[in-house]
């Protein structure tokens, strides 16, 4: 028996682990320039309703129609759907029967941060402060004195909708919430860390000069600050009741590194594989499976609501296509939903050599090395998990393989440490084959999440073939 060189034969049957920066013909220029365009765009787009806006706008200025002023639909047309200005669904009309089932990659626009309550302003001790109630899986201690900046809308009595946006241009004032100094924490210090910081202590710091008046009146620092508030749009206290306010880090997006090659920033989960999934859809022309991109909000909290992927909104829209197409009847889209291929593209957390003890080194995703691919989330039981099929498992990662996709499979983190759910579950529920397929993240949920821009470039690909595949 002729014996085979070890190193040779390691190669063979071993499974492949290659840094992505150490790919063969890799275009690095090509890499640093997606990713400038990805830094704009989180910069740009610090809420889901932002996210609408600019997400909307590259579908206009590459042909795509509002589904709603469309007549009939024809093999190569593209079109959109804008949810109540919070979620976006757009595809690109197929040549194929659509009977055949879609391509579908659903990623997530909203992303952890702190909302206003609803009766939101008070003063105490003359210093004027915003309660607020947090929004999604946050580390409390984390969102403290760091510079905050306001974004949302109000609605007036007279229904006028307000748009507000304050702390991101370099003009413009910010806010914080004050900790506690180290002088004053040994109590706080002894709490657990979950502890240290209450839900009722996040409170935001938005003002300190009184109301100028000679008349003896009380809280006139709130006062000032709601005339302020009114004089610039009009608001009155009880407008807050009618508003959804959010406040994000101001800080910006930037390259991290002395090689520039990770990007830190806010609300990268799941606005890395929102942007790619949606660029790549721009690059879909005359597909032969109808290609479609989803883009959900209210995954951080359940996706439960109307903009969230539990809503029947979703089907309302491939709905709307088959009217404009081969014409709906009842059932069919159930049918269709057989035959549809999801990527659940959102993210997961990469491996933080920091915190050894929480991995299982050969079970994790590592920054740089591509996406990655999750056969099932859920926690310690695999309780809650959507968890894939081998056979369409088998059907992506060949897809990859032979579109030189960089790719890993991985958990998160050792049993029993956590766990995590994605929207994956609910497409799930429709009957399609579904995988989550994302970005690896550090620091996910944190004010500033590191990404790889590799692995940024490498999902965009990725996506791409997905779309395309008959
Ligand atoms: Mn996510
Ligand atoms: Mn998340």
């Amino acid at each position: 028996m002729e014996k085979i060189n070890p190193k040779e034969l390691k190669e063979k049957l071993f499974r492949p682990k290659q840094n992505g920066w150490e790919k063969e013909n890799l275009d690095k220029n090509q890499i640093m320039n997606f990713s400038k365009e990805y830094i704009d765009f989180i910069n740009n787009a610090k809420t889901e309703r932002e996210c609408v806006k600019e997400l909307s706008k590259l579908l206009n200025a590459n042909g795509f129609k509002n589904i709603e002023e469309t007549q009939n639909l024809k093999a190569g047309d593209k079109i959109y759907y804008i949810n109540r200005y919070k979620n976006i669904y757009a595809a690109v009309i197929g040549s194929d029967d659509l009977n055949k089932g879609f391509n579908i990659v659903g990623a997530h626009i909203d992303s952890p941060r702190l909302d206003l309550k609803p009766n939101p302003l008070f003063e105490d001790t003359e210093l004027a402060m915003f309660k607020t109630h947090y929004y999604g899986g946050i580390k409390k201690y984390q969102w403290v004195n760091i510079p905050l900046s306001m974004h949302g809308v109000v609605m007036t009595k007279d229904n006028q909708k307000i748009e507000i946006n304050i702390g991101e241009n370099e003009d413009d004032p910010i806010f914080t919430i004050a900790d506690l100094l180290p002088h004053l924490s040994s109590k706080q210090n002894k709490k657990k860390l979950e502890d240290a910081i209450e839900g009722e202590n996040l409170n935001i710091l938005v003002g300190s000069i009184p109301y100028e008046t000679k008349e003896e009146i009380t809280e006139k620092v709130k006062l000032n600050i709601l005339n302020i508030l009114n004089q610039k749009y009009g608001l009155v206290e009880r407008d807050f009741v009618s508003s959804e306010i959010e406040f994000v880090p101001a800080l910006k997006a930037k390259s991290l590194g002395f090689d520039q090659s990770l990007v830190a920033g806010y609300g990268q989960d799941d606005r890395v594989c929102a942007y790619t999934s949606l660029k790549a859809l721009l690059d879909i022309e005359n597909p032969k499976r109808t290609s479609i991109c989803l883009l959900a909000d209210k995954e951080e909290i359940g996706s439960m609501g109307n903009t969230g992927m539990s809503s029947r909104s979703f089907e309302y829209f491939l709905e709307k296509i088959l009217d404009k197409t081969i014409g709906n009847k009842p059932g069919l889209l159930d049918e269709i939903f057989q035959k549809t291929r999801v990527l659940s593209a959102d993210v997961t957390a990469g491996y933080n050599p920091n915190y050894p003890e929480i991995y299982e080194k050969n079970n994790e995703s590592y920054i740089g090395h591509g996406i990655s691919l999750i056969k099932y989330t859920g926690s310690a039981s695999k309780g809650g998990a959507s968890d894939a099929n081998a056979e369409f498992v088998g059907y992506i990662r060949n897809l990859f393989e032979q579109n030189d996709i960089a790719y890993q499979n991985s958990e998160m983190g050792k049993i029993g440490i956590g766990g995590g759910g994605t929207i994956a579950y609910i497409l799930a529920d429709k009957g399609v084959d579904v995988i989550d397929c994302g970005v690896p993240v550090l620091s996910m949920h944190s004010p500033y999440e590191i990404t790889s821009k590799f692995d940024i470039y490498n999902a965009y690909n990725a996506y791409k073939v997905f779309y395309k595949d008959e």
